[in-house]
């Protein structure tokens, strides 16, 4: 038969030990390890953050902050620990987070019994606690710098850690010591506020989209998923290769919650006194656990070119001749050539691979670390002027084998600019194909529901009719959904408008939500 004829295709070997396919949660903590990203340290849910994961990071906050400066904040440092008292102002707030606050309630150790204790004498007079969220710290700093309407609006924005003591923590996506920035505004009406409430969440969307390649659905969180405090809270949603929902950045308008509980009134144009309205907003090292999940595979991470710490590897093929100071000249200058080109508006960031060890692992080890282009040169390609070139979102060829291509150095030199754009390209479009096929539409009952999260292990979303039920009514829905290991994700803002029965309660529905599982 015609089969028989065809070339024998070796099954790929990838480079981890487990696929996305056999087991998706042991697959992420592989990649993590694999490419060198984070490791455990000692203590539940903090992590050590390896060179090329923090590399990641701080790629991403200099485009994010970038962002934030160009939309008019201003960086700041607020203190890492907030008297208990602050909390207790903001009943809400207090309620949301009591359950995961870490609290320093000793300032001196003194040995006992050949053991170091907190000494009794050194008791604090009021707790400290070690920061989860910085609004009322914030908050009671705007009391102090805001008088008058002319103080207004305050836009500050501060990169710090917070903790969360949590319970079920995984590598970036829920840890109890994570970093972020946070964004925290006074202005002096509700309309102000929630403007800069949504240019923050557009800022988010298109900081995901453009820059981690990472399509989101950004929309209104239902009442029962709104941050302690909030009036209103905003997300972008991102969708996981297993079908799972990531919320990956929050906005949230605040009303008069904490400018009540921190007395941030001014006097307003006509002389009287007003209480401020305030935003805030986050994203955090979470986004990196997203990166993973959404552009891994199964031979390690691939990195979107404007986050990657090195955007072009160039591993020389050493081999204790005489040739490898001829390939190490060549390379450099290689190098040296990229460095000084410009991509996405910024430096080229390429880097020689000169450690000591062998080509083919040095190789492998970009792979996993998912540098968007390899490059590999021997002795042969110095001779034909040539570069050997991996790019990482197009590992195989048909036939299985690596696409290693080679291509003449000066043709690459001015192809690598436009190579990076395609692979930024190229993630994204994969990753929002994903998305968009695995939005179901067609969900009419609670039982079309459930099937489709039985039917599939990758079910993706549910995009359904709902009449927005609050209080007991809501809380009534999402103890259904919950026992389906379903939540409620977002009520995206760019979807027609609802024109059926509602899912859950069967009366008109006014919107549409999305049902998901979740991380
Ligand atoms: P929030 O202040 O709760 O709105 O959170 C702000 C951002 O931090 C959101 O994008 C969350 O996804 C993210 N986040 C919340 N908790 C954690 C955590 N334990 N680890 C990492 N990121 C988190």
């Amino acid at each position: 038969s015609s089969a028989l004829r065809q070339p024998k295709v070796d099954p790929v070997k990838h480079a981890l030990s487990v696929t996305r396919e056999q087991d998706f949660a042991a697959w992420y903590q592989a990649v993590i390890s694999e490419a060198d990203m984070a490791e455990e340290s000692g203590v539940r849910g903090c992590m050590v953050i390896r060179p090329w994961g923090y590399g990641i990071w701080e790629r991403i906050q200099k485009l994010l902050d970038d962002r934030i400066k160009a939309t008019g904040h201003e960086n700041c440092y607020f203190p890492l620990f907030i008297p208990l008292s602050y909390f207790e102002k903001e009943a809400e707030h207090v309620d949301g987070f009591a359950k995961e606050m870490a609290v320093v309630t000793h300032h001196r150790l003194i040995q006992k019994d050949g053991k170091l204790v907190p000494d009794p004498e050194a008791k604090l007079e009021e707790p400290l606690v070690v920061r989860p969220t910085s609004e009322t710290v914030i908050g009671a700093a705007f009391s102090r710098w805001v008088q008058s309407w002319r103080d207004l609006p305050v836009l500050i924005n501060q990169w710090a850690n917070v903790v969360r003591w949590e319970m079920r923590t995984r590598m970036f996506l829920r840890t109890s010591e994570f970093l972020w920035q946070e964004g925290h505004t006074a202005h002096a009406t509700v309309d102000e506020a929630m403007d800069e409430t949504m240019k923050m969440l557009e800022v988010y969307r298109s900081f995901a989209e453009e820059c981690v390649a990472l399509p989101v659905i950004a929309g209104e969180k239902p009442e029962n998923e709104r941050f302690p405090g909030a009036v209103a809270t905003y997300s972008i949603e991102a969708m996981m290769q297993d079908g799972k929902a990531l919320q990956a950045g929050t906005s949230h308008f605040l009303g008069t919650t904490f400018s009540r509980a921190q007395n941030i009134k001014f006097q307003n144009a006509e002389g009287q006194q007003e209480l401020a309205q305030t935003t805030s907003w986050g994203m955090s090292t979470r986004m990196i656990g997203g990166l993973i999940m959404v552009h891994g595979d199964d031979d390690g991470l691939r990195v979107p070119p404007r986050v990657a710490p090195h955007q072009i590897v160039v591993v020389p093929m050493l081999r204790d001749t005489e040739e490898d100071a001829a390939i190490l000249d060549y390379c450099s200058a290689l190098v040296g050539a990229l460095n000084g080109q410009d991509v996405f508006r910024e430096p080229v960031r390429a880097l020689l691979d000169r450690r000591p060890a062998k080509a083919a692992n040095k190789r492998w080890g970009w792979i996993k670390k998912g540098a968007p282009i390899v490059i590999e040169v021997g002795g042969r390609d110095v001779a034909g002027g040539n570069v050997s070139v991996l790019r990482r979102d197009r590992l195989y060829r048909e036939d299985g084998k690596l696409d290693s291509r080679i291509i003449a150095k000066d043709d690459f030199l001015a192809q690598a600019t436009t190579m990076l754009e395609g692979v930024q390209q190229a993630l994204f479009e994969q990753a929002h194909a994903r998305l968009h096929d695995n939005i179901d539409r067609t969900i009419a009952s609670l039982d079309d529901l459930k099937s489709l999260f039985a039917a599939s292990s990758k079910p993706g979303w549910a995009l359904v009719q709902w009449s927005k039920p609050t209080g007991a009514a809501l809380d009534k829905v999402v103890e259904w959904l919950k026992g389906e290991k379903l939540t409620l994700r977002n009520i995206p803002l760019d979807v027609e408008a609802a024109d059926g029965a509602c899912i859950f309660t069967g009366q008109a529905a006014v919107e549409r939500v999305l049902v998901g599982r979740s991380y």
